[in-house]
């Protein structure tokens, strides 16, 4: 039996930096924190917590003042507001934030500084959203598909459309679209040109889109796909989708114990793939366990 791990899936450079920050961390701080879960990965958490690393909530922050506490900040980056409240508490901060999600802070700063109205593709409470919104004081519109747009968006007011760094490129374009759609009938309506101030700023991460097409066709080479990834991977969602749809016969598990042997019947050929936020060592783990069971 031929069992492959995909080779472009695993930890995105974002993410493996964000990591390798906190193992430096923990090498010469004690009393590292980080401010949410530091990817969306149990077993990669469970690693870190067990080489000291403790998740804390900004509720935390009052209790931390004064103890000496590192926090890290994640890769999703964080809103103004928690730099305030960390200053306040003085508690000193490590910045993580994804460099590329730094980037769509600064490049939504700008837009909302201009006077647009910003809408961004993406889910309302994720953490990289709930950083983008603040850095506009919550007044951008976000949504996730091209109906909440069209319901939500007064296109007759200068727009700029962006991403979450983690959505699908496609579902990035029906909005894009719609919106677009929008426009030329009100601009028909009105006989004015006073919508056309439209910018739609494609924003989705090349770390995650670019993955997609190599990942349908590995998985269509494929006899069985063993999927592996956090339930609350955003990022996760999207690749098994694509996996899923490249190769019908593919299993979603968060880890090795919930790979069940009887989805590989008449397989011989077996491949394994992640999200972003999954470690290398976790489809491996899948990868030999898969290997023993044929040996056996
Ligand atoms: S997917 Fe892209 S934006 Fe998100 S952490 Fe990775 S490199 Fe950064």
């Amino acid at each position: 039996m031929d069992v492959q791990i995909d080779a472009n899936s695993g930890f995105c450079w974002g993410v493996v930096r964000t990591v390798e920050i906190a193992e430096e961390l923990l090498k010469s701080r004690d009393n590292v924190h980080v401010l949410g879960h530091i990817i969306h990965n149990p077993r990669e958490i469970e690693r870190l917590e067990q080489a000291g690393l403790r998740t804390v909530t900004i509720e935390d922050f009052p209790s931390l003042s004064g103890s000496g506490a590192t926090v890290l900040i994640r890769a999703h980056g964080e809103p103004p507001a928690t730099y305030q409240e960390a200053f306040k508490h003085e508690i000193e901060l490590v910045d993580a934030t994804c460099p590329v999600v730094t980037k769509l802070q600064e490049r939504v700063r700008k837009f909302f500084l201009d006077g647009y109205q910003v809408v961004v593709f993406g889910k309302k409470n994720h953490a990289e959203v709930l950083g983008v919104r603040g850095v506009c004081h919550d007044k951008c519109i976000v949504v996730l598909n091209a109906e909440e747009a069209l319901e939500q968006v007064d296109v007759s007011k200068p727009t700029v459309l962006f991403s979450q760094t983690t959505m699908d490129r496609p579902g990035f374009f029906k909005v894009r679209d719609a919106l677009k759609e929008k426009i030329a009938d009100l601009v028909v309506d009105t006989m004015e040109s006073i919508a056309t101030d439209f910018h739609a700023k494609d924003t989705i991460c090349g770390q995650v889109s670019g993955r997609e097409k190599k990942l349908a066709e590995f998985a269509a080479e494929r006899d069985v796909m063993i999927f592996v990834a956090g339930r609350a991977s955003s990022n996760g969602k999207v690749l098994f989708n694509v996996c899923k749809d490249a190769n019908p016969r593919t299993h979603f598990i968060e880890g090795l114990d919930e790979l069940n042997v009887e989805w590989l019947e008449n397989a011989t050929k077996i491949g394994i793939s992640g999200a972003t936020s999954t470690p290398h060592w976790l489809m491996e783990q899948v990868r030999d366990s898969i290997q023993q069971h044929v040996a056996a």
